[in-house]
């Protein structure tokens, strides 16, 4: 039976590893591992690939985020507002920031609502940053959040981790915002051999403070005027992304899209709703995510596991509701999170990643048309 796995890293490996090689032997030869030549080079390179400013490389996705939060002066005790629908990274990095969530809902494609969010500032007029999540590769409504960051004068941050080299109509990830966060965890649109992430920064001062917070707060040698982390980026994983990933992400993301068409085009069974999102030709398409109904959930996945199908779930847990967060006392909520519950109920992940073959695609589409939907 065909097994069509959510990733295939060996597959990835065959064609990147002799790269990868070459770029581990360069950084090992060169006598120097942590923040020198390969990741100032790899740090330019993606901010070329973004069309953004700069970039600066840290150690994960999370880390990002809560430097993004602490470059913009997000200070502990500060309102946050996000989405309840995400990677729980997102959330953890408002927590370890000291800033405190405020949850609202999403739209129907599961991205942070722009409505919700505006209504957010009338419970909690003292909200001081937004992060809207990219969730599946599809991007926030940024105009709007955009929008609504100025009319309040606070802060707005993108989850990008999911993301990269999106865009929605004309607008691409960082456009808009004071910062954008990008993660390199293996499974992601650009995945390192490893922990790996990066900041999207607009402006020569944020990138000074989220070089000097990526390392320890330090200013220059021995002075720390800030408390900040270890969180550099690797030499081995700097080079290995620019010599071996980075040119390689465009046809990746090329080859998302066209898998995502075949699909949305393939599946026709009426018991499963596609979620073509706002800009189905801008989407990342990270993941491929289809609504079932919540109490055949279970069922579709047996279905799927049967076919050789490997099927996930994001988020069947909202981040609200997770066990880290309520001990901390009831988190803020505005409004209800119908539409974020109801899609953690009912949404499931199809394999979508560039190595699949003709075939698996074929096999995915023919498996989620054959099942009865009960
Ligand atoms: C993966 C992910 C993160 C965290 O990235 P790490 O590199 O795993 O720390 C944050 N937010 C979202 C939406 C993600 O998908």
């Amino acid at each position: 039976m065909l097994n069509v796995n959510a990733n295939s890293f060996d597959r990835m490996w065959d064609e990147c590893g002799p790269d990868c090689l070459d770029a581990v032997s360069r950084v090992g030869s060169s006598g120097w591992y942590i923040l020198g030549a390969e990741v100032a080079d790899f740090e330019e390179k993606l901010a070329k690939s973004c069309n953004c400013f700069a970039t600066v490389g840290c150690a994960s996705g999370l880390d990002a985020i809560e430097i993004a939060l602490r470059t913009n002066e997000i200070q502990p005790g500060d309102k946050v507002l996000t989405t309840p629908l995400s990677a729980f990274a997102t959330v953890l990095a408002v927590l370890r920031t000291g800033a405190i969530p405020v949850f609202c809902d999403v739209d129907a494609n599961g991205l942070l609502d722009s409505t919700a969010a505006a209504n957010a500032f009338a419970h909690y007029p003292d909200i001081k940053a937004i992060i809207p999540v990219h969730l599946y590769g599809q991007l926030a409504d940024m105009n709007a959040f955009s929008n609504l960051a100025k009319t309040h004068g606070v802060i707005l941050i993108e989850d990008a981790a999911q993301a990269i080299g999106a865009t929605r109509g004309e607008i691409r990830v960082g456009e808009l915002s004071h910062a954008a966060c990008l993660s390199f965890y293996p499974t992601k649109n650009l995945g390192a051999l490893g922990d790996a992430g990066a900041v999207i920064l607009s402006d020569a001062t944020q990138v000074e403070t989220a070089k000097s917070l990526r390392n320890y707060g330090q200013t220059e040698k021995y002075g720390h005027d800030i408390l900040g982390l270890n969180s550099r980026l690797d030499e081995v994983h700097a080079a290995t992304l620019k010599s071996a990933f980075l040119p390689r992400l465009n046809g990746w993301l090329a080859r998302r899209r066209e898998i995502a068409q075949l699909y949305l085009e393939g599946i026709t069974n009426p018991a499963v709703t596609l979620m073509p999102g706002p800009d189905r030709r801008g989407s990342g398409w990270h993941l491929f995510p289809v609504l079932v109904a919540a109490h055949h959930r279970e069922d579709f996945m047996d279905h799927l596991a049967a076919k050789g199908v490997q099927g996930g779930l994001h988020y069947p847990v909202l981040m609200s509701d997770q066990k880290a967060l309520t001990d901390l006392g009831t988190p803020l909520i505005s409004g209800s999170l119908r539409m974020a519950q109801s899609i953690a109920e009912q949404e499931v992940s199809l394999p979508i990643h560039p190595y699949l073959t003709p075939e698996e695609i074929e096999h995915v589409v023919a498996a989620v048309n054959a099942w009865d939907g009960q």
